[in-house]
């Protein structure tokens, strides 16, 4: 990667730390080594109750019209109790293990023997083989970037089949919806386990590795950085962007046909949220290559966190209005209809522009025009594993001289706006808890990741801070 992480081999020797040096920058880089109580007792709760949070999302759907409260108050006035609701949910199937395997099977495929073909044709797109970030150990691992393509294949398959094949129903995915959570449990614990007994075994980079000798935060945050199998199969980016990420279309896209089938039309609400995730979806694939760049591929070590959250929490809670839309078909009025769709799209164009400008401030080590000028910027240093010195910049203009995670504030927006197109007067709950996980989630990557940076660039960070005061919102967070 051009200029992301500038190293200066003239200065390299002379900067070579001791290895009292290399000690403490590699105590300091990454993700913790030592686990603080606050951190264990949310990593607890999360291990013990994420499953149980996502079952009771979809199984309020099923059985409760999507009410959040309605289950609850069943169980204390003692109308239900949780043998009812537990026997009325539907169990695992032979039909979901069989859809859910040749599906991970088909991602598989795609990911690991179609070299990418789209970066051939396709004007402005970086695709094909692309390099990470420089890892804590220094390493730089080479990914085959071809997920525009995997997407576009599946998509095109499934209209194929929906419009002229039929060999099944575009409903599938609601029609066994929660058989196949089973199914992607399964998945999402086995390959958090095997992740966990690779790191000790046979880890793709030894040095990469981190243990906090505390089990659970080990098995939550993982311990391997870029678990791979092989030389090409990388854990972060199929689990992320795959089964979860290509999913996601084809789920809201299973809950409309259900709408069409259930009422005979699509309405405008449901139309919206597979336009506007539909939109978020294509840019991630479009800039795939970018998000090597981020805080997932950089710095986060493969665990339960990303490897369950990836196959289970995303595909189910992040497609919560489409499942909402399916047991309330709301029809907005066009005045509501095109506020929201201009809210996305603004919104969509704050979180492009501000991690375009970062990803082209970075790529062209500062030469480029930022808003038609000259980019401004500040120097800093940091220190890899090995003692090796790297000099980087933290931009301070254009959005990100508004705010210092602009980008998550454009994302924020975002996700306001597929929750409203949920919105006929205030009725439930369920389709506002992605706006509101949204908020809790970008607002503690944004606290992890100024942790992060702080130990990474020391005093140039506190630089960098004092030229950018606010973290989201200028003026007052
Ligand atoms: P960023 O893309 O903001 O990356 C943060 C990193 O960028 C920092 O660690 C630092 O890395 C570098 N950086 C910080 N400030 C500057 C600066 N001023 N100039 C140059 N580089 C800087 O964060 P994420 O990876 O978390 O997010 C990427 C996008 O993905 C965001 O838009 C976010 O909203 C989205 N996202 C969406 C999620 C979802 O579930 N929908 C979840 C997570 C993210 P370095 O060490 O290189 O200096």
């Amino acid at each position: 990667m051009a200029a992301h992480q500038e190293k200066k081999p003239s200065e390299e020797r002379k900067h070579r730390g001791t290895q009292n040096d290399t000690r403490t920058s590699q105590v300091q880089w990454g993700r913790a080594w030592e686990v603080d109580w606050f951190s264990l007792a949310s990593i607890l709760f999360l291990l013990m109750f994420a499953p149980f949070i996502v079952y009771y999302f979809i199984m309020s759907c099923d059985q409760y019209q999507c009410s959040l409260i309605d289950p609850l108050t069943d169980l204390f006035t003692g109308n239900r109790h949780l043998s009812d609701i537990w026997n009325k949910t539907p169990t695992l199937t032979y039909r979901a293990a069989g859809i859910y395997t040749l599906w991970v099977a088909f991602q598989v495929f795609l990911y690991v023997f179609i070299p990418d073909f789209c970066h051939k044709f396709l004007p402005g797109y970086v695709g094909g083989v692309q390099e990470g970030a420089v890892t804590p150990a220094g390493a730089v691992n080479k990914y085959e970037i071809n997920g525009l393509q995997a997407w576009i294949i599946t998509h095109v398959l499934w209209f194929a089949n929906a419009y002229y094949f039929h060999w099944f129903s575009p409903t599938i995915i609601f029609d066994n919806w929660i058989p196949l959570l089973w199914c992607a449990n399964v998945l999402g614990y086995a390959v958090s386990t095997f992740a966990m007994i690779k790191s000790y075994f046979f880890p793709t980079n030894a040095e990469d590795c981190k243990f906090t000798g505390n089990f659970f935060y080990d098995y939550m945050m993982g311990i391997e950085f870029n678990p791979r199998i092989g030389k090409w199969f990388d854990f972060k980016l199929f689990f992320n962007g795959r089964p979860g990420i290509v999913a996601w279309t084809l789920i809201n896209l299973s809950y409309a046909a259900k709408q069409q089938e259930l009422y005979g039309q699509v309405t405008n609400s449901m139309i919206l949220v597979n336009v506007l995730q539909g939109i978020y979806v294509l840019d991630f694939f479009w800039n795939e290559a970018w998000y090597l760049k981020t805080i997932d591929i950089c710095h986060d070590h493969f665990g339960w966190y990303l490897g369950w959250g990836d196959c289970v929490w995303l595909p189910y809670l992040y497609t919560l209005q489409g499942l909402y839309l399916v047991y309330h078909p709301v029809q907005l009025c066009t005045a509501n209809a095109i506020g929201i769709l201009v809210l996305g799209l603004i919104s969509y164009y704050v979180f492009r522009m501000t991690n375009h400008q970062k990803d082209l401030f970075r790529r062209t080590n500062g030469n480029c025009k930022i808003w038609g000028k000259k980019p401004e910027y500040i120097e800093c240093s940091y220190m890899s594993v090995d003692g090796t010195k790297y000099y980087s910049k933290l931009m301070t203009s254009g959005f990100w001289g508004w705010a210092r995670h602009f980008n998550y504030t454009g994302d924020l927006m975002g996700s306001l706006a597929y929750c409203l197109t949920c919105t006929c007067g205030f009725q439930h709950i369920l389709p506002y808890f992605y706006i509101v996980y949204m908020t809790i989630l970008l607002t503690h990557r944004c606290i992890r990741d100024e942790h992060r940076c702080f130990s990474k660039y020391g005093k140039d960070w506190k630089r960098y801070t004092a030229a950018v005061p606010y973290r989201l919102i200028p003026g007052i967070f």
